[in-house]
């Protein structure tokens, strides 16, 4: 699943390809549609692929931005903005693109979902594989509250305050540590990949109670997460299962992940454990980890 680095590098890849252009036309998947019809959700939410589709038609894109690990399309028709905000889910991905030829896997070709528009020969394609992706058209954010409830960006001042002050709070006291740095309302964008190096890097066990941390250990974890974010945004993200850039590409980080899907441990040898932690699998160093 794409996290907060390999989004931040599908927006930085994005911004300056499509930024000023102008929707002109937008194809909706028969997938998608037949999906929606028949009640069931599929990529496009709060709407019907239709109105979607129309809507789209003629917007100028303003601005291209990541918060946590949504995209954010800032847009503009007839004086009037729009946000379109896109979640990758599992397998999402942008391909920016003079030919649907171009892309050329096939899982990704087999896949294309929402084709936008620009010019005869530009086009900017969502594929998504698995469809746990999601795209909502709003006037503003406020119109989704969940987006409001998100913690401030790791690498804002204020995340750490966030950081301490939200994992004290008593409904958090008895759950594991790896539970709480992946809970978006207490940090931003860490997922599996990013709490799992962290923790190895810092010697914590996954299901340690975050209330058995001590606040200078829990900063360090923080400041942790947050090299290690910075770290795989400077090599392009990690390419675990299906992420790609817009250009297809795959990123550097997974070749620096010291404990995610590794079998033994990089420092004693030790075979990996592995437990599940709110539903996602964790692995640990039983030696070095406690
Ligand atoms: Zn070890």
């Amino acid at each position: 699943m794409p996290e907060l680095p390999e989004v931040e590098g599908v927006v930085r890849a994005l911004q300056p390809v499509v930024t000023g252009k102008v929707i002109r036309h937008v194809q909706v998947s028969n997938t998608i549609c037949t999906s929606i019809n028949e009640g069931k959700a599929c990529i496009i939410k709060g709407m019907d692929p239709e109105m979607f589709s129309d809507a789209l038609e003629n917007m100028k894109i303003k601005e291209i931005k990541r918060r946590s690990k949504y995209i954010f399309f800032y847009l503009n028709k007839n004086n009037i903005d729009y946000v379109l905000v896109n979640h990758l889910g599992m397998t999402g991905a942008w391909f920016h693109v003079h030919s649907l030829n171009e892309i050329t896997e096939s899982k990704f070709q087999k896949h294309i979902h929402i084709v936008l528009t620009f010019e005869e020969d530009e086009f900017l394609v969502y594929a998504d594989i698995r469809r746990f992706g999601e795209m909502r058209l709003l006037h503003s954010i406020e119109e989704f509250p969940p987006l409001l409830e998100i913690a401030p960006e790791p690498f804002s001042e204020e995340a750490l305050t966030h950081f301490l002050a939200i994992s004290n709070m008593p409904k958090y006291a008895n759950k594991p540590v790896k539970e709480v740095i992946m809970d978006g309302h207490v940090i931003a964008g860490c997922g599996n990949i990013y709490a799992t190096e962290s923790l190895f890097r810092m010697k914590i066990h996954p299901s340690r109670k975050i209330s058995r941390i001590s606040e200078k250990r829990k900063t360090e974890l923080f400041r942790t997460i947050v090299a290690i974010l910075q770290e795989s945004i400077n090599v392009g993200g990690s390419s675990i299962s299906d992420y790609r850039n817009i250009n297809g590409e795959a990123g550097g980080m997974q070749n620096r992940l010291q404990m995610y899907g590794k079998k033994a441990c990089p420092i004693c040898h030790t075979n990996t454990k592995q437990m599940v932690i709110s539903g996602r699998n964790s692995v640990y160093c039983p030696k070095c980890q406690r």
